[in-house]
C-alpha cells in the first residue's frame, strides 16, 4: 500500500467551467500547474476553451508549446534566452527600463508585455514615465526590434479586504492603462492584471483588458474565505493507509524525541503511511484526518509516517484521507496551515502514486 494523490477529472472540469464562466482567461500553469500536472492541465484547459497560458519558467513555457502548437504563451519572468523565445513563439515580460536598455538590440522579434511594478515590488517598470521612455525609444528605433504585444501588472493585495492597498494598486494600474492606451495611443494585443482574488472580487474581467490571469481558482481552491465552497469543487484527494493500530499507555512517549505523549491508558494509535517526505506540511499535521467518514487528530508527523489517535472503529488497511472535497486545501489555508499553492506544491509527486480518474 502506498499513499495516493488522485484527481477527479470530471470535478476538475466542472470547476474550470464555473471559473471561466465564458470569460477570457489566461491560465497560470507555473510550478507544474500548481502540481496538478502540466500536460493534464494544458489539455484540460484547452478542452474547456482556454488557449492562453502563463508560467514563470522558460523550461515550462517550452513544454507548453510542445503540448499545444497554437497556444498563446506568456513567460512572467524575463530571460535572456531570446532565441528560444523566438523559436517557440513565447511572449515575455519586459521587467524594467534597465532590462530594455541592456538588451534592446538582442530582443529583436521577441514579443514583450510591458510590466508595471505596483505594490508587490517584485518586477516591472517603476513609473509611467519609464514606460513612456521605452515606448518613445521603440517608436524611433528601426526594425529589427522587439514587438510590444502586451501590458500587464500583478496585484499583491487582492485577497486583503481590511486595508486599502488593493484599491491603491488598482487605481495606479488603471491610470497606467489609461495613459498608455488613450494618451500614448498604444494598442496591445493582451492586457492582463487580475489574479484569482481580483477576478472574483470584481466579478468579471476589467474593462479594456483582454484576459484575467488566473491560477488557484482554476485548481479548485478559493482565493479568499467568503466565497462559497460549492462554487469551487476540489478535484484533489490525498489518501494514505493505516499500516497497523497500536495500543499505548498513559505517559508513553511516541514518535521521535517525545513527539507525542499518550494522555490515557489504552490509547489507540494508527500508524499511517504518509509523512512530510510525501509533502504533508507540519502545520497541516496540527489538524485532523478522516477515516471511515470519522475525524481523528494527527499526533505526530515523521518522514514517511504519521500517528493518528483513533478509536475502536479503525483498523489496519483502513483508508486515511488527508485532503478531499470535505477536507479542503482552502479551509486549511484559512486556518493558517499555509497558502493554497504552498500546500499543493509541497505534495511530493515522486513518492505519492498519481492517479487521474
Ligand atoms: C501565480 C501568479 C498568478 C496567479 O495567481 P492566483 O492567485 O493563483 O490566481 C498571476 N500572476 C502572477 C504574476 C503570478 O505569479
Amino acid at each position: 500500500m502506498t499513499a495516493v494523490w488522485q484527481i477527479n477529472e470530471a470535478r476538475f472540469k466542472e470547476n474550470v467551467k464555473r471559473v471561466k464562466d465564458n470569460q477570457s482567461i489566461m491560465a497560470v500553469v507555473k510550478n507544474n500547474a500548481y502540481n496538478y500536472g502540466l500536460d493534464f492541465a494544458i489539455n484540460t484547459f484547452k478542452e474547456m476553451g482556454i488557449d492562453t497560458f502563463s508560467t514563470t519558467s522558460l523550461h515550462e513555457a517550452i513544454a507548453i508549446r510542445k503540448i499545444d502548437a497554437d497556444a498563446t504563451i506568456f513567460l512572467m519572468n524575463a530571460t535572456d534566452e531570446f532565441e528560444l523565445l523566438r523559436t517557440y513563439d513565447i511572449h515575455m515580460t519586459l521587467p524594467s527600463l534597465a532590462f530594455y536598455e541592456q538588451y534592446k538590440e538582442a530582443l529583436f522579434d521577441v514579443k514583450v508585455h510591458l510590466e508595471y511594478e505596483n505594490l508587490l515590488h517584485r518586477s516591472g517598470f517603476k513609473t509611467i514615465d519609464e514606460m513612456i521612455q521605452v515606448i518613445e525609444d521603440h517608436r524611433q528605433t528601426h526594425s529589427p526590434k522587439m514587438t510590444i504585444t502586451g501590458l500587464w501588472t500583478h496585484f499583491g493585495y487582492a485577497d486583503e479586504f481590511d486595508v486599502t492597498m488593493y484599491q491603491q494598486e488598482r487605481d495606479a494600474w488603471f491610470n497606467v492603462v489609461d495613459v498608455l492606451v488613450n494618451k500614448m495611443d498604444m494598442s496591445f494585443d493582451l492586457i492582463h492584471a487580475q489574479n484569482s482574488a481580483s477576478y472574483f472580487r470584481e466579478g468579471h474581467v476589467f474593462e479594456h483588458h483582454t484576459h484575467a490571469r488566473i491560477g488557484i481558482a482554476l485548481y479548485g481552491s478559493r482565493p479568499y474565505a467568503s466565497l462559497s465552497r460549492e462554487a469551487f469543487p476540489q478535484a484533489l484527494t490525498v489518501s494514505a493507509n493505516v499500516i497497523q493500530v497500536r495500543q499505548v499507555q498513559q505517559g508513553d512517549h511516541c514518535g521521535y524525541s517525545f513527539a507525542y505523549t499518550a494522555e490515557e491508558n489504552n490509547t489507540r494509535l494508527a500508524v499511517v503511511d504518509i509523512g512530510y517526505g510525501d509533502g504533508i506540511l507540519r502545520t497541516r499535521a496540527q489538524h485532523e484526518v478522516m477515516i471511515n467518514q470519522r475525524i481523528y487528530p494527527i499526533r505526530a508527523l515523521m518522514m514517511s509516517h504519521m500517528f493518528v489517535e483513533v478509536d475502536e472503529h479503525v483498523q489496519a488497511k483502513d483508508k486515511v484521507i488527508l485532503y478531499n472535497e470535505d477536507l479542503r486545501i482552502d479551509d486549511y489555508t484559512f486556518k493558517g496551515v499555509g497558502a493554497n499553492s504552498e500546500q499543493l506544491s509541497a505534495l511530493n509527486l515522486d513518492s505519492l502514486i498519481k492517479e487521474y480518474r
